[in-house]
């Protein structure tokens, strides 16, 4: 959309009638939030994971289709993107979501952790961009939406999580990256940072975690993941078509302090 169209609504920005989204990771958590998000502004949604029970469970609810993926192997993303195509279409939206986290101190983190984490949240997301991203640049068009995180920009306390830190930054810079050098073939890429949102990975209520994480906030909550989705929706849609390169921080203020 290049033109303003003055019949149209400003809310008709934000609709996905007709276009393909993946979801890595859309199984749980604010994964399944965007999943829901995307379907419900009319796109047709696929969710790869690796349970693939749930993934079942979640696409009878949310009637999208459930493909069972590990970002972390080429050749199992290669065959998601295979299968999703093949069922639903090439991809318009790719939300690369899938991520772990551990809480250890630096001097403790064994190898075998860091490398985990990185194998998800930057080889994974890496696997995705790039085998998603070929049939995005062929087609000239697409949209990539990478989850990113407040801990690209702060150091999370009391808990220390130093690879999970690092691994966020990383996003971030490849999101800048990426949005560069596919921007002149109409593929724009952005990504989401949110604060802390109550999943199994952020266990917000925990009293060894709540007065850093929650407490000390300016909104002093927690979000819901179905908070971030209008945010996800707004980065997969038109509504954001001037957009590329760019970090959205939705915090409830965190970063500010
Ligand atoms: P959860 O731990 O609840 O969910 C993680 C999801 O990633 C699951 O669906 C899991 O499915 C999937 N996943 C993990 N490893 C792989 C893999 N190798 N291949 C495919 N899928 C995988 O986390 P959240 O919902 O909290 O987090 C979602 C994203 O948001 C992450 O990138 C996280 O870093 C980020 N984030 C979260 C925040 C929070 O406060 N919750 C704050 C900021 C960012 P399965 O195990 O079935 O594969």
């Amino acid at each position: 959309m290049s033109t303003a169209d003055e019949s149209a609504s400003v809310l008709d920005a934000f609709r996905l009638d007709g276009r393909v989204a993946v979801v890595t990771g859309g199984n749980r958590g604010l994964g399944r939030a965007f999943a829901q998000a995307l379907a419900q502004a009319g796109a047709r949604v696929a969710i790869a994971a690796r349970d693939s029970g749930r993934s079942g469970d979640v696409a009878e609810e949310l009637g999208v289709l459930a493909v069972d993926a590990d970002v972390t192997d080429r050749a199992s993303v290669e065959a998601m993107l295979e299968r999703v195509t093949s069922e639903l279409g090439p991809v318009d939206v790719l939300v690369n979501n899938a991520g772990t986290c551990f809480h250890r101190p630096a001097l403790e983190v064994p190898p075998q952790e860091w490398r985990q984490v990185f194998d998800v949240n930057v080889d994974g997301l890496w696997h995705c961009s790039q085998v998603v991203g070929a049939q995005m640049v062929e087609r000239g068009t697409g949209v990539i939406v990478n989850i990113g995180s407040i801990s690209a920009l702060i150091v999370n306390r009391p808990q220390m999580q130093p690879a999970y830190n690092a691994s966020k930054a990383a996003v971030h810079q490849l999101t800048k990256s990426l949005a560069a050098e596919w921007a002149p073939h109409g593929v724009r890429v952005n990504a989401l940072a949110p604060g802390y949102v109550k999943t199994e990975m952020a266990p917000v209520e925990d009293p060894r975690f709540k007065p850093r994480w929650v407490d000390d906030a300016p909104m002093q909550r927690y979000a819901v993941p179905e908070e971030l989705g209008p945010s996800l929706v707004y980065l997969a849609s038109d509504a954001s078509s001037f957009m590329t390169g760019s970090v959205l921080v939705v915090d409830g203020g965190y970063t500010l302090w």
